[in-house]
């Protein structure tokens, strides 16, 4: 039983919020104000609805925030970090590491860490890639860092796994996988993430809430009747399910949730630290 959890839990619930708000923009060459309003929006009207939702509900848990959001918006990362949510590592200006070289990977990770612990006193231990877009070095780095979890990749879907390094791929031979490290990988998946069913982009978004929550709803069902120790994760972003119709389906999963017995709703912190080796 990898995951020790608290007596009577039988799986547990992260209810994660990437609060991106004006950096996503900014890292997608974006300046326009109509762009960087939708950013805003997380900021302005997003996080206190979560922050409501969460103190009803009596939740604590996890949000990514980019260095730069913690520097534009200070106000708002530091009432996050006091009502006891962890505040974790989600890059400096949202920039991909994949287009980043390792000198630039490098600094744009400390820099991010820097701008978190001026607001909390404590430095970052998770790290989730904006876009979830892991570098080469990505992982090497954050362990270089004594961070204790990530949480970017899909290799499972409810079981948290150690990741690994040194892997080697070719077009003209086998994989070769390299070996494993000691960083938690708590894993992501793109049906459940807010951000592709619901926010508008030119390929798609705008989902109906009812669709949305047949596929939240069914991942979690599905994890409670069979899978032995899961870790539920949802990726959220304030200036998309802040939205009313949305946060309104966030709530109704929620209560979903409180609804099947012995189900435990955990800080990312809080899942790595209770992994057994
Ligand atoms: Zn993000």
């Amino acid at each position: 039983m990898p995951l020790d959890l608290p007596s009577s839990a039988i799986c547990a619930v992260c209810l994660t919020f990437d609060f991106d708000a004006i950096s996503a923009w900014l890292s997608m060459k974006e300046r326009s104000p109509t762009a960087i309003s939708r950013g805003e929006f997380g900021a302005r009207v997003g996080v206190s609805r979560i922050l409501s939702l969460l103190e009803k509900h009596d939740l604590k848990t996890t949000f990514f925030v980019p260095g730069h959001t913690a520097d534009t918006y200070p106000e708002i990362v530091r009432k996050i970090h006091e009502k006891g949510h962890e505040v974790a590592h989600h890059g400096y200006c949202h920039e991909s590491p994949m287009d980043l070289n390792y000198e630039e990977e490098v600094a744009v990770l400390d820099k991010g860490t820097s701008s978190l612990r001026v607001l909390t006193g404590e430095r970052p231990l998770g790290y989730r890639a904006p876009s979830w877009k892991t570098s080469l070095n990505t992982l090497e780095l954050l362990l270089e860092r004594d961070f204790i979890y990530d949480s970017s990749t899909m290799a499972d879907d409810f079981t948290p796994y150690k990741c690994r390094v040194g892997d080697e791929a070719s077009l003209t031979h086998r994989f070769k996988f390299g070996r494993e490290s000691s960083l938690l990988e708590i894993p992501v998946a793109w049906n459940l993430d807010d951000w592709t069913l619901f926010e508008y982009e030119e390929s798609g978004g705008l989902s109906a809430p009812s669709k949305v929550y047949e596929i939240w709803v069914g991942d979690f069902d599905y994890m409670y009747r069979h899978v032995e120790n899961g870790v539920f994760t949802l990726t959220l972003h304030p200036q998309v399910i802040g939205r009313g119709h949305r946060i309104v389906v966030l709530e109704k999963l929620i209560k979903h949730m409180r609804n099947c017995p012995n189900v435990w709703f955990a800080r990312m912190i809080d899942i790595a630290k209770a992994w057994k080796d």
